[in-house]
């Protein structure tokens, strides 16, 4: 079965708005031309945050990472 790992940013697809970083700045930080994770959810509730976050991405830039998927 499939377990969820973390987040991480498309950077072909992620156009640098900055919605992510205003959102949760605490998980994800700007470079020159994309975000980036800083750090992984620790709970639930900084879960629930971040999908929050990742739907409102308007380029569906934030992907999730899975046991099952290479890195
Ligand atoms: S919200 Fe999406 S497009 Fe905007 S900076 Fe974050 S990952 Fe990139």
């Amino acid at each position: 079965m499939e377990e969820f790992v973390g987040f991480c940013i498309d950077r072909d697809t992620c156009v640098g708005c900055g919605l992510c970083v205003e959102m949760a700045p605490d998980f994800f930080a700007m470079g020159e031309f994309h975000a980036r994770v800083t750090k992984q959810p620790q709970n639930e509730e900084d879960l629930a945050l971040l999908m929050d976050i990742r739907r409102d991405c308007p380029v569906g830039a934030i992907l999730l990472k899975k046991s099952s998927e290479e890195t």
